[in-house]
């Protein structure tokens, strides 16, 4: 059989492939990228689909338009209007598959073979594989611990005009748990509003702060080519696959929504109907705070034992929210190696590499917190720390 050039350059997602090897119960795993299941509000969601079957009948069982349950679009439009002063209409909104798939549909709408999409290095994964199959050309700008490189982005769009889009998570990225300053957001609008480029913010992890002040967006609201994604993945259950595109240009949306027909028709009505009514009869702020409580907890105590544990020569991010920390070893240090060696000592996470478009044997890797108890996290950073002291003075000798 021959395959498509298009699946052939996709790479197929190694957390998924290395999740099955550290999924096994004796390994102490920071590789998953999973919502803790208290996020999941398992009583009020059963009360809740009971009421909507009652109240809504056959409608949550029939086909239903492309463009989302309107009562759902009107309360994602107000909760933006209300936290971030923006005008966003119902007509504004797609409601989509996870916001995976508007990241897919996007890519199609705007990419032709070889043309350009500028991404952050390091970048979430499910970004660029979904990118991929479009076959695009990606431009990598370095992220640091501000955000984007600005005289990098600036460069690379002033050389680069096949540039369609740049692809950005301005709140707790995947996967370096990473926020970009309010600065920083400032400077990436003076460049980008001089392109014809569309900016993508995507923002699973925003409401999953529990430090500091939420930020202004970069571009919502003010960039004509301004698209904000987000998601109820993060915050109510990822398993509905609940997310949405919100734009003000009208033709990008009706193209999109037109892929979105061609793909699956509408997003599971049964579900936007279920989580209109949970979100519209509960606490969801008192909700969300239990996660973020939780999540303090876990990344505190990662923190805490990545001071006491690890060779002072290792660097992490501290975030403010969301669910990652990003480590980089010592230069010459390859995390894919560490992985092994960790695997041995039975804890996971996940190197660096796949968050890169073209660079291998990195030495940065991604640790998740928030499927372990504090306890468990301080004894699986222990083992690391040790095994990089090891390493480390290997590499001195
Ligand atoms: N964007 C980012 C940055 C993510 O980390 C994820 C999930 N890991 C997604 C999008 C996809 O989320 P979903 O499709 O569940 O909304």
């Amino acid at each position: 059989m021959m395959y498509s050039q298009r699946i052939l350059n996709t790479p197929s997602s190694f957390i998924r492939n290395i999740l099955k090897v550290t999924s096994a119960e004796d390994v102490i795993s920071f590789a998953g990228g999973l919502p803790n299941p208290i996020s999941f509000p398992i009583n009020a969601l059963q009360e809740t689909i009971n009421k909507a079957i009652e109240a809504h009948g056959p409608k949550m069982f029939q086909y239903s338009t492309t463009e989302g349950y309107l009562p759902l679009r009107q309360y994602i439009a107000d909760k933006y209007n209300n936290n971030f002063g923006l005008t966003i209409e119902p007509e504004d909104i797609l409601i989509t598959t996870g916001s995976q798939q508007a990241l897919e549909m996007i890519s199609q709408v705007l990419i032709n073979k070889g043309e350009g999409i500028v991404v952050e290095e390091p970048g979430y994964l499910g970004a660029l594989q979904a990118f991929s199959l479009t076959e695009p050309t990606f431009y990598p700008v370095e992220l640091s611990e501000e955000g984007l490189n600005v005289e990098q982005l600036a460069q690379t769009l002033q050389n680069n005009p096949t540039i369609k889009f740049i692809y950005t998570v301005p709140n707790f990225q995947n996967p370096t748990g990473t926020t970009y300053t309010a600065e920083n957001r400032e400077a990436i609008y003076e460049v980008v509003k001089n392109y014809d480029v569309v900016l993508i913010e995507d923002d699973p992890y925003g409401e999953l702060r529990w430090n500091g002040e939420k930020l202004p967006y970069i571009g919502a609201g003010r960039l004509e080519n301004s698209v904000l994604l987000g998601s109820f993945s993060k915050i109510v259950t990822p398993g509905f696959r609940i997310g949405y595109m919100i734009t003000k240009n009208k033709e990008l949306l009706s193209h999109v929504n037109t892929a979105k027909q061609a793909t699956d028709l509408h997003t599971n009505i049964f579900s936007q109907i279920v989580i209109h009514e949970y979100l519209t009869n509960n606490d969801l702020i008192t909700h969300i705070s239990k996660i973020t409580d939780l999540y303090h907890t876990q990344a505190s105590a990662m923190l805490e034992a990545i001071e006491k544990y690890f060779p002072k020569t290792v660097k992490y991010t501290k975030p403010d929210g969301g669910m990652f920390i990003w480590v980089t070893l010592e230069e010459g240090l390859s995390a894919l190696d560490l992985f092994h060696k960790a695997m041995e000592e039975k804890v996971a996470f996940v190197p660096g590499d796949p968050f890169y478009t073209n660079k291998s044997n990195v030495n940065t890797l991604r640790l998740n917190y928030t499927n372990s108890s504090p306890e468990i996290i301080e004894e699986g950073i222990k083992r690391l720390g040790k095994i990089l002291y090891e390493v480390t003075a290997k590499e001195l000798v």
